[in-house]
């Protein structure tokens, strides 16, 4: 260890009168999470959460609730973020594993975006790249197919399509791809797979 540093204090599953099952219930009432929004850690990008809760009729990014203590215990907000490379799910999907278990979701939104860094390179072109530059072999490391983007209407498909097929995404949930233009800050529903309608093969373990 590099310091002496006592962070316990800190952490829920540390305190002597712990509860997980409490401790759960108090997490679902602390924030009224609907939906989870995947999009690219693109600094243009930014004005997706609040277009996609407007889109939605959440609220985002809502107000942080204080206790008593005057300490931060909770949050209005409707709607969180997952922000990575491309958008890509495949970043993803444990971040929503863990938001359906501590808050329930109704909605998760994957949204590409135009002019997308994800679309300046292939997936063949970066495992070159780094074998020249790193020495290194990662063309084993990711799904070829979730690395970068050619075709926005493709990717999106591909990530509903993986978010619909992890046991970690509840059937009861929503799933939306959304393309967003970040010169006119506008969004188009591309891929739409509803609770409703998910009465397929995913809908068939429940
Ligand atoms: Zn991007």
């Amino acid at each position: 260890m590099m310091t002496e540093h006592n962070f316990d204090a800190y952490a829920f599953s540390r305190q002597p009168d712990y509860d997980e099952s409490l401790t759960r219930a108090e997490f679902a009432k602390a924030v009224p999470l609907k939906t989870v929004v995947i999009y690219c850690y693109d600094p243009r990008a930014v004005g997706i959460p609040q277009a996609v809760a407007a889109e939605l009729g959440d609220e985002f990014p809502g107000q942080i609730v204080l206790d008593g203590h005057g300490n931060k215990a909770a949050s209005t907000a409707n709607l969180f973020e997952v922000v990575v490379a491309g958008g890509r799910a495949v970043d993803a999907l444990r971040s929503v594993t863990v938001a359906q278990h501590l808050f329930g979701i109704e909605n998760v939104v994957v949204v590409h975006h135009s002019h997308c860094g994800a679309t300046s390179f292939t997936a063949e072109g970066i495992n070159r790249a780094y074998r020249h530059e790193h020495g290194v072999d990662i063309s084993g490391l990711y799904p070829p197919e979730s690395v970068c983007i050619s075709d926005y209407a493709e990717s999106l498909q591909h990530d509903v399509s993986l978010l619909r097929a992890s046991a970690g995404t509840p059937h009861s949930v929503n799933i939306y791809g959304y393309f967003y233009d970040i010169d006119k800050e506008q969004l188009t529903k591309v891929v739409e797979d509803t609770a409703a309608g998910n009465t397929g093969a995913a809908g068939g373990a429940r």
